[in-house]
């Protein structure tokens, strides 16, 4: 049990349970790392390690439990915090499967399989996330992460959902980039009230030249990287060289949303170009930076434009670390937060999109995200307000595992601190610490997970000793 549980805790179940039951039975066929204990006890079936035989049942589900109960420091378990390192440990992985319900780590969806998973009727694509959810994280484990604007407003871009552009009146006063030292003591703030990750979000086009504001950015991430959060920054569009510098910084993850599909991207934002936020995010992923990317929903897209969008996530050639998954808030003098106050009471309006985002919509996107990203974190972001602690719920449910906590989000308002904590104890949800991996799955911890590997012979074993 020693074996399962150290290797465990390098984040690797397959090692483990290798270890811990020696090869007996060569096979010529990939198999399943393990089957259900309930089935084991009720039918002698043998335990197939890829190309190897035990008889010996996993860990039952209680003890896990139990022991995670007793000495929650030790037993729990986690993967690397690294996202490659954690993707390393899976590469031989083909899929997996749970009460009927089969997943894999794909980079090649068509269109219209993901839109054949976001048409599912709600109740069927509900069981499906949820238990895609369940083979690859542990549903208890949210993460709360802060969202600050270090610097306000006055941003020339023509984004037609956003308060802080200078095209649109709205009640956004500009503001100067923020003192270091008042950025360090917003993320000390939001530590003590229990966020993990905190982000810095700077209205503008791109860093460009701005070589003074670089400058105070790459301390305030190490300050913030020093206080031992993991540190997120949006800061419009990026190029190798500020990537490079950001990483050095201790940089843990940037945000660059794509927003909607390519299709619909024109009517959104006449500025800059999809390519453009394409080639941000590719100088991220080459810095080693986690990349952080999604969308809103509300800005008046079709529900093909939703797919469309999942669509360039799910094929890029590493899914995204997270995926935050935003309802537009609506705001006075941004052409999109006026043409929702107007599609009020307006059916056609309101079948053209631009209307209020509802719970259902958001916990569909969210399911497809997971069911079609499973290792991504699905980060339940702007727009929370709106929704009850019901239908947050269900956005949970669908696959969600962070949330944004404190009662900003850049410039709208956001559920308080202390509603989240409530929230949090009523769900029964922990949140997960700073630089470490999620908890490995408690149903794959258990042996509820049956995973198909590639059957590697000599070579696959050694990637394990
Ligand atoms: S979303 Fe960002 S880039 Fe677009 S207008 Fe707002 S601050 Fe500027």
């Amino acid at each position: 049990m020693t074996a399962i549980s150290n290797a465990l805790r390098r984040g690797s179940v397959a090692a483990a349970l290798r270890r811990s039951h020696p090869p007996r039975l060569p096979s010529s066929v990939a198999v399943l790392v393990a089957a259900s204990s309930r089935s084991l006890s009720t039918n002698p079936r043998q335990v197939v390690v890829d190309n190897f035989v035990s008889s010996s049942p996993p860990p039952t589900p209680q003890r896990r439990w139990q022991q995670r109960d007793d000495d929650v420091d030790v037993e729990i378990m986690r993967h690397p915090n690294d996202v490659n390192d954690r993707n390393a440990n899976y590469i031989d992985e083909r899929g997996r499967s749970m009460s009927g319900v089969v997943s894999a780590v794909r980079h090649d969806w068509t269109r219209s399989e993901i839109a054949e998973v976001y048409s599912l009727p709600f109740h069927e694509l509900m069981y499906r996330a949820s238990t895609v959810h369940r083979m690859y994280w542990d549903p208890s484990e949210v993460q709360q992460c802060t969202l600050l604007s270090i610097k306000t407003g006055g941003c020339t871009e023509d984004c037609s959902y956003c308060s802080q552009s200078t095209r649109h009146k709205t009640f956004v006063k500009p503001t100067p980039t923020m003192k270091v030292r008042e950025v360090l003591e917003a993320a000390a703030r939001a530590k003590d009230a229990g966020s993990t990750r905190f982000c810095m979000g700077a209205a503008w086009r791109e860093l460009g030249n701005k070589k003074n504001a670089f400058g105070h950015i790459l301390e305030m991430v190490r300050g913030v990287n020093g206080m031992g959060l993991e540190v997120c920054c949006t800061l419009g569009m990026l190029d190798a060289d500020q990537a490079r510098q950001l990483k050095e910084a201790g940089l843990t993850a940037y945000n660059h949303n794509l927003d909607t599909s390519p299709e619909h991207y024109p009517n959104v934002i006449t500025t800059r170009t999809y390519q453009d936020r394409l080639e941000t995010i590719a100088n991220v992923r080459d810095a080693g930076i986690s990349v952080c990317c999604g969308g809103i929903l509300g800005l008046g897209e079709k529900e093909s434009d939703r797919v469309g969008l999942l669509h360039v996530l799910a094929t890029m050639p590493e899914h995204p670390e997270s995926v935050p998954i935003n309802a537009l808030v609506a705001v006075e003098g941004t052409p999109l937060g006026d043409a929702a106050a107007s599609a009020e009471g307006d059916d056609a309006k309101k079948a053209e999109g631009i209307a209020d985002v509802d719970a259902f919509d958001m916990a569909r996107m969210i399911a497809t995200a997971r069911i079609v990203m499973p290792r991504t974190m699905v980060r339940l972001s702007a727009g929370r307000l709106s929704f009850t602690d019901a239908e947050q719920f269900l956005m949970f449910q669908a696959g969600a595992n962070s949330i944004f906590n404190g009662d900003k989000l850049l410039t709208t308002d956001n559920p308080k601190f202390d509603a989240d904590a409530a929230l949090f104890r009523k769900l029964g949800f922990v949140g997960k610490p700073a630089h470490a991996g999620p908890r490995v799955a408690p149903s794959e911890v258990s042996g509820l997970v049956e995973i198909t590997r590639v059957s590697g012979g000599a070579e696959d074993e050694r990637q394990y000793a």
